[in-house]
């Protein structure tokens, strides 16, 4: 299962809206979201998520 992902503060974690990650984590430290904030998110495997929060996250949704 593939998700939308980002990297920030050395860790892949799962985009979960426009500012957070799954964990909680703000990746969108500006106040509009640009065009290059959107190109920093990738389709990940979930195996590729390094975020151990964000991980948990999904495996809890099943
Ligand atoms: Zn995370």
């Amino acid at each position: 299962m593939f998700f939308p992902t980002i990297y920030s503060a050395d860790e892949r974690h799962i985009v979960k809206d426009k500012n957070t990650c799954a964990c909680g984590t703000r990746y969108n430290v500006f106040a509009m979201l640009t065009r290059s904030d959107l190109r920093k998110i990738r389709f990940k495997h979930y195996k590729e998520v390094t975020c151990p929060k964000c991980k948990s996250s999904i495996i809890d949704k099943g």
